[in-house]
Parts: C-alpha cells; structure tokens; sequence
C-alpha cells in the first residue's frame, strides 16, 4: 500500500472475476474514493463478466462501511485493439481444457493487455485528479490490478509479474509528477491468497461476493461457467484450499 499522506483516488481494473473483485476490496479498505474501471473486449468472456461486474457492484456500493466510496464504473470500449489478436480468448477457438500448462498458457496469452490496461486507466484517473472534476481536483491517484502469482512456481503472464508492476508504478510516478502511483497488491499471493484476503478482510459477506464474481474462458450459452477451462479450475481450486485454510 502506498502511503497515505493526502486524499487518494483509486482506479481498479475490474473485470468482475474474482481477483479484481478482491483488489475493489483491498481499494476499498485503503483509498478515499475507488473507481471500477470495465475494459469492453470481446471476446468469449464479456457476457459472463458483465454480469458478474453488475453484481459485484451492487454488492459492494451496498455495503455500509464502503458508503459513498465507490462511484460508478466506468467503462472503456477497447475491442477494436484485440480485433485481430489470435488468442483462444478472441478467436472462441482452439481452446484448451484443464488445469493451467504450457498449452492452455499459450492458447490464452493476449501479450500486453494488461499493460494496455494499466496505461488507459492511469489517463483516465489522472484526469480526475487535474481538474476534470472539481471534487478531485489535487488529490491523489492510483491504479490497482488484481494480478497474483500461481501455486509452486508455475509459470505465469509476463505482464502478471512484480517487475512489469514495478516498471508501470515507477512510469506512472515519473509520467505524473507522483501524483498517479500503480499498484498489485495481490502480486505475490497465490489465487487462493487473494481468496483468504477477502475472507479476512471484506467488509461484506465474503462467500457472496466470490461467488457473484465470474471469470470463464468458455461460458455456456446460458452464461454460466464451464467448469473446465484453467480458469474454472484454478478458481475452484483456489476456492476450496481457502475455504480449508480459513476454518
Ligand atoms: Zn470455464
């Protein structure tokens, strides 16, 4: 966390899954205000995760010690970047099931996105905090992605690393005059870390909240999650060691 010295914005990168269901949390408990900032991509996943984003919304903006701290999200059309991208994200083909290996890492990779991210949201929070609303206006601002390791070393996204998150914070701090900071907070946790940090620290009911957040790679026609694909599963996983350690 970055230290608190004057009134802080905070922008999220929120998917409606559940790693940046949690990072709205931890935004929650630290910074005076919390933008969800929604990327529209295309692609297999916008249905399931726009649901998902709605309920996870509404769940939290009801929660009594989070009043008036999160605004409306805002969302950011970006399909036409990954219009041509070959991952099995984009294309709906060729996609992979079972746990997380080279394969399925390959299969899904889009290189870059979230720097792409990172780089739209740190604009648009820099613009609240210079002027674009009077209520902003000198505050502070950060940018939160939910990125987390894997479990036993696996390996994950390159743009899913501390020392990509490094690289943004330090470019955001030296591009604003240190008035936009980035941070990972889950960036060396395991997705069952982030799971046990909500269960700690929300200030909701934390089963509800996990449970109203979606990520599948190939969700049924009635937007429901396949239960198949690595991110089904890595979930699930994920879910249960949390639900044995938290006991
Ligand atoms: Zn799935």
């Amino acid at each position: 966390m970055i230290e608190k010295q004057q009134k802080t914005i905070a922008g999220v990168m929120f998917s409606g899954g559940l790693d940046s269901a949690a990072t709205l949390v931890y935004a929650l408990n630290n910074y005076d205000k919390v933008l969800p900032i929604c990327f529209g991509i295309g692609g297999t996943q916008q249905r399931i995760e726009a649901i998902a984003q709605e309920k996870v919304w509404r769940m939290l903006s009801k929660t009594r010690h989070y009043k008036n701290k999160l605004l409306l999200t805002y969302s950011v059309n970006v399909k036409d970047v990954f219009r041509h991208s070959q991952s099995a994200l984009q294309t709906g083909k060729n996609f992979v099931e079972g746990e997380y290996d080279e394969k399925a890492h390959e299969a899904f990779n889009v290189p870059y996105r979230n720097v792409v991210f990172a780089s739209i949201s740190t604009s648009i929070i820099e613009s609240f905090v210079t002027g674009a609303y009077d209520e902003y206006n000198g505050w502070r601002g950060v940018v939160l992605s939910g990125v987390h390791g894997r479990d036993n070393g696996e390996k994950t996204y390159l743009d899913c690393e501390e020392s990509c998150w490094d690289t943004l914070n330090e470019l955001s701090r030296n591009y604003t005059y240190s008035k936009i900071f980035t941070e990972a907070p889950f960036v060396n946790l395991t997705k069952a870390g982030v799971v046990l940090y909500v269960a700690d620290n929300a200030f909701c009911d934390w089963r509800k909240l996990i449970k109203a957040t979606a990520s599948c790679y190939n969700p049924t026609s009635q937007d429901e999650p396949c239960g198949k694909c690595p991110t089904c599963i890595e979930r699930t996983q994920a879910i249960e060691k949390a639900e044995k350690e938290f006991r």
